[in-house]
């Protein structure tokens, strides 16, 4: 499956393309124009929203012997050579792998030297706040006398990192989330240059799950291409592809429940399991969908605080007039507790049905003999997992003996923290972009039951993970929503289960109290692009 086809093929190569940053893209092209070109830019935001690509436009524009209204032409030697990548003006630097002061020093001894064809020598430091103290002292110095023909262009997903001395010497730009509506244009578009079918429906679904980053969602286009190679993209495929749910089916799904008509709910889910949905999946996303309902009912504007199409906040809010505050609770409450369980179970299917029968009859909760009975087959089938073999130390001698695989509580507790963790996973993982997200919604977050040390250990559970045990901005990412969540920073590995058979890595069960204090923490979404503002 070719990654990241799209968005390499289809990279905005002038100001004109680019989507969803108009407030950058009108200042920068006035400078030009006016020839007020400054020395030092600074571009923060999300990943994937096109700082980079901004960054070559404007070196090509800058160095462009005939620009048009200030986007570069594109057909002059210095733009084909930058756009080739072999002009000696764009320096382009990866702060993340190149972030000493021996790296920074090179490039003070390089702008001595005035460019020996076109005007500027444009320096693209990405990930900057990857510099050591000392590079950023070093950088500080160039930016303080910057030569006359040097432009750096300093690229960030954050720019709290960035000392202030730095700060103050650049001019900023703050790249926005893209809008799903801008997004869903730009994908349109270029279906259409590749001669791709495909359903408005599933264009904006692919949108909505970029979750406001261009790369993201054509990241996910290209999966749903790849998998349907030839045939027009419905929206039955993308779910398929995504491994999603319609909303429209959590909306019916719900109604059923607030009626408690348990048979038509236990048929929905049914239906679902025989189109082949995920139940995991499923689990995780109808409890978004009852948090959604929860924040309609509690919020005076709902748009803002939740993302969706007009048509379903319609459905949204008629659903919260059929029903209270507390019920939502108890049923996202039910739903958090099967989130966290499924995930290990062998019988998922019926763990599903035995909540869905919670909320269509609360009084069962206290009287579910019959479904105690369905979770005592389950328990006895935990019993009988293959017996393992357990060394035991006991003074000097090491005794071997043959001891049942423990299932819960492994050889040493989860440390308190990863248990706060994995109370809230499932709002950790949705505060995560796309691709990633979609990826981390397969995931198992583990621990070293051996150890018993505070380190995550995330495991993918499907191919989709690949990508991320290399991908240090993922593993910053959800390092950082972790912090905000706990309050302080954990040590955190990613792998795919395939991948590495570690049998030392067990499962993380989360205290009853810890669940109690964690699990209703829904958290308010921001406002896509707000929290980038200053
Ligand atoms: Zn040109």
């Amino acid at each position: 499956m070719s990654y990241t086809a799209l968005y390499r093929k289809f990279r905005p190569d002038n100001f004109a393309d680019v989507k969803g940053q108009d407030h950058i893209v009108t200042t920068l092209t006035n400078q030009i124009n006016a020839s007020r070109i400054g020395h030092a830019y600074l571009f923060c935001g999300t990943r994937g929203t096109g700082k980079t690509t901004v960054a070559k436009i404007l070196a090509k524009a800058v160095n462009c012997q005939h620009p048009v209204n200030g986007s570069p032409c594109n057909e002059c030697e210095m733009c084909r050579a930058i756009q080739a990548g072999t002009s000696m003006n764009v320096i382009e630097i990866d702060a993340a792998s190149n972030n000493g002061v021996d790296n920074i020093r090179e490039i003070r001894e390089e702008v001595t030297y005035r460019p020996t064809e076109g005007n500027y020598k444009v320096y693209i430091i990405d990930e900057v706040h990857m510099l050591s103290t000392g590079a950023f002292n070093a950088l500080l110095k160039t930016l303080e006398e910057p030569p006359s023909y040097v432009i750096f262009i300093l690229a960030t997903t954050e720019a709290h990192k960035i000392p202030i001395t730095i700060l103050s010497r650049c001019q900023r730009y703050d790249f926005h989330r893209i809008s799903i509506d801008t997004i869903a244009d730009r994908l349109t578009e270029l279906l259409h240059a590749e001669g791709v079918e495909a359903e408005e429906k599933a264009v904006r679904y692919v949108a909505k799950a970029g979750d406001g980053s261009m790369r993201d969602a054509l990241s996910l286009l290209d999966q749903c291409i790849a998998f349907y190679l030839g045939q027009t993209l419905t929206y039955d495929k993308v779910l398929e592809v995504l491994g999603a749910v319609d909303t429209e089916v959590f909306s019916k799904l719900l109604r059923k429940v607030l009626t408690g008509d348990v048979t038509a709910a236990i048929r929905i889910l049914e239906e679902l399991i025989v189109g082949g949905r995920e139940l995991s999946q499923f689990v995780g996303d109808f409890t978004w969908y009852m948090r959604n309902l929860l924040l309609v009912k509690t919020s005076d504007n709902p748009e803002e605080a939740i993302d969706v199409s007009s048509e379903n906040l319609r459905l949204l809010k008629e659903e919260s007039e059929m029903t209270d505050i507390d019920t939502l609770m108890r049923y996202i409450r039910v739903f958090s507790e099967l989130s966290n369980q499924i995930r290990f179970a062998t019988q998922k299917r019926v763990l599903v049905e035995i909540a869905l029968i919670k909320l269509c009859r609360p009084a069962m909760e206290t009287n579910l003999d019959s479904v105690l009975d369905r979770i005592r087959v389950l328990e006895q089938r935990i019993d009988e997992r293959p017996v393992q073999q357990v060394v035991v130390r006991s003074g000097d001698e090491s005794v071997t003996e043959m001891r049942k695989e423990p299932v819960v509580p492994p050889q040493k507790a989860a440390p308190e923290d990863l248990q706060k963790i994995v109370a809230g996973w499932k709002v950790i993982v949705g505060q995560t972009t796309a691709a990633f997200k979609q990826a981390l919604l397969q995931s198992v977050p583990k621990y070293n039951g051996e150890t018993g040390e505070p380190v995550l250990y995330v495991e993918f559970q499907t191919p989709l993970g690949r990508l991320y045990p290399d991908d240090s901005d993922a593993k910053k990412e959800l390092q950082e929503i972790i912090e905000k969540q706990l309050g302080k920073s954990i040590e955190l590995h990613m792998l795919v289960a395939e991948d590495h058979q570690q049998t030392n890595l067990s499962q993380i069960t989360v205290d009853q109290a810890i669940r109690e204090n964690i699990h209703m923490d829904v958290q308010i979404e921001e406002e896509p692009g707000s929290h980038l503002e200053d």
